[in-house]
């Protein structure tokens, strides 16, 4: 059974693309079955594992024009990808007139769990229909928060969000954790901010930091993970260890779960 991994802040620029592109190609080095389901219309996911962002048919596709899930799947040197498209954007009113509106993209992404270990779905940068349709379909959610000033703004939002969702639309929801990204240790300002998001997050914050890396931002004009790009860089060194420090959570949870039963 796959787990499926929302990444979420309603905050554009923190890392959502950077974190969903490089944890998933790290993990599929670490010999987990990896879909990426790119859920917004920027299609920046898409481009970065190299797949052409005007591909049809794509998750808008399967969504509202009724297509087969299983065909829209790419598969990549890298990860199996679901690729967006800008169509996306209009998605959200297209799909208020839809029955069981939340709901689609769990109903599509269901259909996959047991050809995957893991499934991440890359979200806009709100928390619209579209990151409501992700919450939906997803297992936990992870959330990347940059070393910046204003880090926890808009976080308490995204809390009472998923709370909403857990009470209403989606009981299994939790949190896998968060992630710190663009960290530079050379500033005061990156480890108050680590410090200050910890205080906040108490034992849910990854030990394992994302630094402010050149090659990360490098990456995806070559539409290559990190991994592939520079593997010795310390962009691609912090995302396989996020990889690892987040299996072994999983396998440590999992086989506490079996235990208990
Ligand atoms: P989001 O998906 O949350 O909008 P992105 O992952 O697209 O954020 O990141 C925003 C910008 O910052 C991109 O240009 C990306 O290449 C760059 N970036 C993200 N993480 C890092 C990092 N750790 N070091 C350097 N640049 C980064
Ligand atoms: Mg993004």
């Amino acid at each position: 059974m796959a787990k499926t991994i929302a990444i979420v802040n309603q905050k554009g620029g923190v890392g959502k693309t950077t974190t969903c592109v490089n944890l998933a190609a790290a993990l599929q080095k670490l010999g987990q079955r990896i879909l990426v389901c790119d859920f917004d219309p920027q299609a920046n996911t898409t481009s970065g594992f190299g797949v052409d962002k005007t591909l049809s048919p794509n998750i808008y596709d399967v969504l509202l024009n009724g297509v087969d899930v299983t065909k829209s799947i790419v598969k990549t040197p890298f990860v199996d990808v679901i690729p967006s498209n800008k169509s996306l954007a209009g998605a959200t009113v297209e799909m208020i007139t839809a029955d069981h509106r939340e709901y689609l993209l769990k109903n599509a992404l269901d259909q996959l769990a047991d050809s995957y270990d893991y499934i991440f779905i890359d979200c806009p940068p709100s928390l619209e229909l579209l990151t409501l349709n992700a919450l939906c379909a997803a297992d936990t959610v992870l959330v990347p928060v940059q070393c910046e000033y204003y880090a926890l703004e808009g976080l308490s939002d995204l809390l009472s969000t998923i709370r909403i969702v857990k009470r209403s639309l989606n009981p299994r929801i939790s949190l896998e954790g968060v992630i710190l990204t663009m960290y530079d240790g050379r500033t005061n300002l990156s480890m108050q901010v680590a410090e200050e998001v910890k205080r906040h997050f108490p034992g849910q914050v990854f030990a394992t930091v994302i630094p402010r890396n050149v090659r990360l931002s490098e990456a995806p004009s070559f539409g290559k993970p990190v991994q592939a790009y520079d593997p010795y860089s310390r962009g691609a060194e912090a995302y396989t260890a996020l990889a690892e420090e987040l299996a072994e959570h999983n396998s440590y949870t999992i086989t506490r779960e079996e235990r208990s039963e």
